[in-house]
C-alpha cells in the first residue's frame, strides 16, 4: 500500500515553521507539490529553508508569503498559485497562533488577533479553495475526490482551557466549520477533515517542553509520555489528504498519545 500525492498541489498555511513544515514534507513526500506559505518577511528564510529540504529530496513547490487573516492577500494568494500549477487539489489549514492571558485581563486586540488567524483564516483559506475544487470538478488522473481541506484543530477543541479563551473558543469553532463544510460539499465529494494535535514539539509551546520541569509537568498528561514531533501529524495529513483515506470526512483525528484519554483519571479520580 502506498500513500501517493502524486500529480497534486496542496498549499500548507504556516509551513515554515513547527507543525507546518513537517506537513508540507510528508506531503511532498508523497508526490504533491506543496506551497509553503508563511506569514511576514522575516518568515521568508525559514520557508526557503524548509523548500530547500523538500527539493533536495527531490520534491518541489514554492514558497508565498500571506497573512491568511487578510482576505485581499488570500484571495491573490490562490489566484497566483492557480496560475502557477493550473489548479489546488489540497488545502492544510493549518497557521495558527495564542495570544495568551487571564480572561478578565484579555484585551480585544488579543481576543481578534488569534480569532482573525486560527479562525477566520480557516474560512478565507477553505472558502477559496472550495471555489476552485468546485471549478475544476472531479479529474481522477489527480484524486477520486474533487478536494481534500484538513484543518489543523486541536486537542482544545474539546477541551477547556483556562487562560486561553480565545484560543480554545477559536479551535472549538473549528470544529464546526469542519463538519459544516463537509456536510455542504460531500456531494460534491470534497472532503474535509480535522487534525487535533496533543502537545507537539514547536516555537509555539516552548514554555511547555524547553525545560525539564515543564517537559516532565507536561508528560504527566500524556499517557504515550513522550511529546509529539511535526511528522506524527504530517504522516496523518499525507494520509487524509490521499485516496486511500476516500471514506474519511467530517471528522476529527486526535494525535495526542493519549491526552484526551484525561490521564489525570488513571488512579481513579
Ligand atoms: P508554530 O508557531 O511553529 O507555527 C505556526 C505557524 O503559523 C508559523 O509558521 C507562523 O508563521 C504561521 N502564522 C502565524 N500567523 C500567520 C498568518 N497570519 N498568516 C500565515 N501564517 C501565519 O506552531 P505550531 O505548533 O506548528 O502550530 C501549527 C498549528 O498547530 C496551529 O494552528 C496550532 O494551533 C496547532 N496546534 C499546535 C499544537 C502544538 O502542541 N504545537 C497543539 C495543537 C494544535
Amino acid at each position: 500500500m502506498e500513500i501517493s500525492l502524486r500529480n497534486q498541489v496542496a498549499i500548507v498555511t504556516g509551513a515554515s515553521s513547527g507543525i507546518g513544515s513537517g506537513i508540507a514534507k510528508s506531503l511532498a513526500s508523497a508526490g504533491a507539490v506543496v506551497i509553503i506559505n508563511h506569514s511576514s518577511e522575516r518568515s521568508l528564510v525559514e520557508a526557503q529553508a524548509v523548500l530547500k529540504e523538500i527539493t533536495d529530496a527531490g520534491g518541489s513547490g514554492m514558497t508565498y508569503q500571506c497573512d491568511v487573516s487578510s482576505e485581499d492577500e488570500v484571495v491573490k494568494m490562490f489566484r497566483d498559485v492557480i496560475s502557477a500549477y493550473q489548479t489546488v487539489d489540497i488545502l492544510v489549514n493549518n497557521a495558527g497562533i495564542q495570544k495568551d492571558a487571564e480572561f478578565t485581563k484579555m484585551t480585544l486586540d488579543q481576543w481578534n488577533a488569534v480569532i482573525g488567524v486560527n479562525l477566520t483564516g480557516q474560512f478565507l483559506c477553505a472558502r477559496e479553495a472550495i471555489k476552485e475544487f468546485l471549478r475544476r470538478g472531479i479529474d481522477p488522473s489527480r484524486s477520486i475526490a474533487c478536494g481534500k481541506i484538513i484543518h489543523i484543530s486541536s486537542v482544545h477543541e474539546i477541551i477547556p482551557w483556562a487562560g486561553h479563551a480565545n484560543y480554545a473558543s477559536s479551535k472549538g469553532a473549528v470544529r464546526m466549520l469542519m463538519q459544516t463544510l463537509a456536510q455542504e460539499y460531500g456531494a460534491n465529494k470534497i472532503r474535509v477533515n480535522s487534525i487535533c494535535p496533543g502537545a507537539i514539539q514547536t516555537p509555539i509551546n516552548k514554555g511547555a517542553w524547553s525545560t525539564p520541569e515543564a517537559l516532565d509537568s507536561l508528560l504527566k498528561l500524556i499517557p504515550y509520555n513522550r511529546i509529539g514531533q511535526p511528522e506524527d501529524i504530517g504522516n496523518m495529513a499525507a494520509f487524509l489528504a490521499s485516496d486511500l483515506a476516500d471514506y474519511i470526512s467530517g471528522t476529527s483525528i486526535f494525535i495526542d498519545g493519549g491526552m484526551t484519554t484525561f490521564e489525570s483519571f488513571s488512579t481513579g479520580g
